[in-house]
């Protein structure tokens, strides 16, 4: 499918100026715009600007509200709950894990419990924050607020859904940190939407069709009767998928895929944050030598055959940030979705098409 690129900053123009059109005040549109032109350029298209169009009908839905905050609902010192308030999960997220950072200088190690925010998309962003404040931090994340769409292990229809886990251990000298952030889904849903944008299919034993059998058509989870997405690794990442839902949500408060919550459609997410100071455990400087020495010996593991080498996690992401900061792809799918949406949020077309060409 034909694409457009456009420079991080254009993208970043798109998504301050939609949020303030919605009523976005003071630092939020520039939140929302770090974190999904950051999943853009870490080369997550499908939690990146693509997400636009599902902001801004949650906000027209009085889903999803501007100018809301994470609030604390209970206080533990080292443990905190926080009401994600259904604002924007790039606020809610940002101001939860700067809270986790705070407590984790203090107290060594934070666990912090943000439930039932909006969309907080892409969870590495999140631990890229603990590990540029030097901390190592773990994420279990639910989604809720629509009908699942990830089959358990042996299961034929969505019982949870995609729940992320993200894992980040900081680096020094300008390494990335490394950082594990993955859907315990085969595949997000979010890339099935941009597989299903670009007319293309989705890799063989990601996707279950309704009657349960294996397909690769990504159509089949956006018709009705709506398929199925696997879980990963089979019986390993569906129980790990069933551990973010319980940690992530029932643990938190926040509402599990259960069918006794709401489900009007919206895209909600409760998270479980473990931020610890490496300081409080060994030094900030003996783990940085340790892993940066464990980490060169498993590079150095002989390549085999089809592959070009060893990468760490968190480094395809610090590799598509060198290539795409100069210009970022978007499917044409994806622009006209972006075009509407801008229309919706009452900007006015000569400004759409002055943004998105
Ligand atoms: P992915 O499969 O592209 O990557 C998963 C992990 O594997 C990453 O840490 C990556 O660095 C690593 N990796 C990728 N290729 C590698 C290679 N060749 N060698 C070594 N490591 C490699 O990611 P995904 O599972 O498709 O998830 C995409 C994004 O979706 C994530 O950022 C996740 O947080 C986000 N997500 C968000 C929600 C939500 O509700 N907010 C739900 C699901 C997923």
């Amino acid at each position: 499918m034909p694409e457009i690129t456009f420079q991080p900053q254009q993208l970043r123009r798109y998504v301050t100026e939609v949020c303030a059109a919605l009523g976005s005040e003071g630092r939020e549109a520039e939140l929302v715009a770090d974190q999904l032109v950051g999943a853009n350029l870490a080369g997550h298209d499908s939690h990146g600007v693509g997400m636009m169009p599902a902001y801004v009908r949650g906000v027209l839905a009085e889903q999803l509200f501007c100018n809301r905050h994470a609030t604390v609902a209970r206080d533990g010192d080292a443990v905190l709950v926080v009401e994600g308030n259904r604002a924007f999960g790039q606020v809610a997220g940002y101001e939860a894990t700067e809270l986790a950072i705070e407590r984790a200088r203090r107290t060594g190690v934070a666990l912090v419990a943000l439930r039932n925010s909006f969309h907080i998309g892409r969870i590495g962003h999140w631990g890229e924050q603990c590990a540029a404040a030097g901390m190592v931090s773990l994420h279990f994340v639910n989604v809720a607020g629509h009908p699942p769409v990830v089959a358990p292990y042996g299961g034929s229809d969505g019982r949870f859904t995609t729940n992320p886990v993200c894992i980040a251990i900081p680096a020094a000298g300008g390494r990335p940190p490394v950082l594990l952030d993955m859907a315990t889904s085969v595949i997000a849903l979010g890339k099935v939407r941009v597989a299903r944008n670009k007319g293309e299919q989705v890799a063989e034993r990601a996707l279950l069709a309704a009657d349960g059998q294996g397909t690769t058509d990504p159509e089949v989870m956006f018709s009705r009767p709506q398929g199925a997405i696997m879980a990963f690794g089979d019986h390993k990442g569906s129980g790990l998928a069933i551990m973010c839902e319980l940690l992530g949500a029932a643990l938190s408060g926040g509402d599990t895929t259960a069918p006794h919550h709401a489900r009007d459609g919206s895209v909600l997410n409760s998270m479980l944050s473990i931020v610890i100071d490496p300081g409080a455990v060994t030094s900030h400087d003996a783990l940085i030598a340790e892993a940066e020495a464990f980490c060169d010996h498993v590079k150095a593991s002989p390549v085999r055959p089809g592959f070009d080498e060893v990468l760490l996690p968190g480094e395809p992401e610090a590799r598509s940030r060198a290539a795409r900061a100069e210009g970022i792809p978007v499917d044409d799918g994806t622009v006209a979705e972006l075009r509407l949406a801008a229309e919706e949020a009452g900007l006015a077309a000569d400004r759409v098409a002055a943004l998105l060409g």
